[in-house]
């Protein structure tokens, strides 16, 4: 009988560990927190949108364009739909093809994972922190504490560095490395923006539904729409979530926000002008009276360089016109990220150029698998990350269970 030890015991690692299991493999799970699937019941603010109908190649980035597509291949969405459903769970599509389990409730998911695992006989070893992997004559010794153990196969599923509290880790790297492999330089994704202006401290704690665009050295990178979150360092969302990524890709970048999508600028300023007309008594910090929340109104008029105090009947096309111009373009510097402890995903990880993408193997270590966010695939925001964990799980367990 193969033996299998799975180094980690998160989405990619559970999936990887099912799937070589049901082959006939005998898989250890090493896990350093005292549970396994830890991250994963907190994922989707706690609802874990397990998977997106609409994954595909196209949904991922990393130096090596297309390394997910074999692994999406062979195991999509509904192929991962499937699976769950044998194990017992049951799950509703929402909108954008964002797929939750039926009760609501990321435990669900890491619940029916783990007894799987107990019923397929999986060996967990939990608050075990595995320090080392050493090649040997017949496959590879696994280090933790003060113990080894001696396996013919190794699945490394260890994450990556985002989601710091709930067991996001440099060890994964650093095993893979130990091993010959090379790690891309890494930083954060699908996290919130600290951002340079004035603007956001007044703003705190207010929602709005804006067009979000990523401009870098003044051309345009990205762009999203939906809720964005002012806070006192700057932008959070599931708007600014989305463009995260290409945000943080380089530097002089700016988020632009149109907070009144449905009119043009030239309607908005019509619009400004007819506000003036018929409440002349108001304030210019009343100007956006019906339009935007009242506080974003004032930051607005205050940002147009506005008196807010003085009445409403002075306004004239000029200055109407530059405020319409603020709220359709209402710019935000990016000056860096809510780091590792607030990030959903990690960009960058171990180069896939030193794995088989149809079977997750090293090129470098016959014997020696990877799956999930330690390799160098990150995916968009709305339960892409889960479909590669699931995925590229599926394929390392398989193969290493290969005889
Ligand atoms: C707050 C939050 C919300 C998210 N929400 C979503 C969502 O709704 N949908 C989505 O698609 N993605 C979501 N993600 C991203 C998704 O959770 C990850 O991409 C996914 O969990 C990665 O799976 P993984 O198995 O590769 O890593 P992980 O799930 O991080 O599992 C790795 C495991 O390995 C263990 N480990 C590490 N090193 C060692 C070692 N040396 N020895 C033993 N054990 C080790 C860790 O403790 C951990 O349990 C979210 C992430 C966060 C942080």
């Amino acid at each position: 009988m193969i033996t299998i030890a799975v180094i980690g015991g998160g989405a990619a690692g559970m999936m990887a560990a099912l799937e070589a299991a049901s082959r006939g493999a005998a898989v250890s799970v090493f896990e350093r927190q005292n549970r396994v699937g830890r991250k994963l019941s907190v994922t989707g603010n706690g609802r874990c949108n397990l998977t997106n109908m609409n994954a595909g190649p196209h949904s991922y980035h990393g130096e090596q364009a297309g390394f997910a597509a074999p692994a999406l291949t062979e195991l999509g969405p509904k192929e991962t739909l499937a699976r769950f459903r044998s194990l017992g769970l049951l799950t509703v599509s929402e909108k954008d093809g964002r797929v939750y389990p039926l009760s609501d409730t990321a435990g669900s998911v890491v619940d029916v994972l783990r007894y799987a695992m107990a019923s397929a006989g999986i060996r967990l070893m939990s608050s075990c922190e595995v320090s080392g992997i050493l090649r040997t004559k017949s496959g590879y010794k696994v280090l933790w504490q003060e113990d080894s153990l001696d396996f013919d196969r190794v699945i490394v599923a260890c994450g990556g560095i985002a989601g710091e509290h709930f067991g996001g880790t440099k060890l994964g790297y650093r095993l893979l490395e130990g091993l010959g492999h090379r790690c891309t330089s890494l930083r954060c994704s699908l996290v919130q923006l600290r951002c340079d202006h004035p603007g956001c401290r007044s703003l705190k704690g207010i929602r709005a539904d804006a067009a979000v665009s990523v401009f870098r050295s003044g051309t345009l990178t990205a762009a999203s729409f939906g809720e964005v979150q002012f806070t006192d360092y700057g932008l959070s969302g599931p708007a600014i979530f989305e463009i995260s990524r290409e945000a943080l890709n380089g530097p002089e970048t700016v988020v632009s926000l149109d907070l009144i999508r449905s009119v043009s600028e030239e309607e908005l300023t019509g619009m400004l002008l007819h506000r003036a007309e018929i409440t002349p008594q108001l304030t210019l910090g009343d100007v956006f009276l019906g339009t935007v929340q009242n506080r974003i109104g004032r930051v607005l008029a205050a940002s147009a360089g506005l008196k807010i105090s003085e009445p409403l009947r002075g306004l004239n096309a000029e200055q109407a016109r530059r405020l319409a111009g603020l709220a359709k373009h209402f710019e935000f510097p990016v000056t860096g990220d809510m780091g590792t402890a607030n990030a959903q995903v990690t960009v960058g990880g171990i180069r896939t150029e030193q794995f088989d993408a149809g079977t997750m193997e090293s090129r470098l270590c016959p014997g020696l698998f990877a799956c999930g966010e330690v390799l160098d695939v990150d995916g968009d925001c709305g339960g892409y990350n889960l479909q590669w964990a699931w995925s590229s799980g599926y394929l390392a367990g398989k193969n290493a269970a290969e005889v």
